[in-house]
């Protein structure tokens, strides 16, 4: 899998570091109050099947925190942006 960085183009991936969902699920917020906050980052991450909006830095890159839009049944990107351009 290959991101396109804003700023340095398109890149593989072992250059990125996944930071989880850019926007939880409510049951996966709600799940995650009653874990202990390590275990909820570990293992209370929704896993949805389809589009989803994905945080990931250009640790070896950049160093931009960006919004990926990625189908996880194809993991085709269909967007990229700056994840302050994402907040809301
Ligand atoms: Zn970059």
């Amino acid at each position: 899998m290959r991101i396109e960085c804003p700023f340095c183009g398109e890149r593989d991936l072992s250059e990125f570091t996944y930071l989880g969902a850019a926007r939880e699920s409510a049951a996966g917020v709600a799940a995650a109050q009653f874990a202990e906050p390590h275990v909820a980052a570990v293992y209370l991450r929704s896993n949805p099947a389809g589009v989803h909006r994905e945080l990931w830095r250009h640790g070896y890159g950049c160093g931009s925190w960006l919004e990926v839009t990625r189908d996880t049944r194809t993991h085709l990107i269909s967007a990229v942006r700056l994840a302050r351009e994402a907040a809301p």
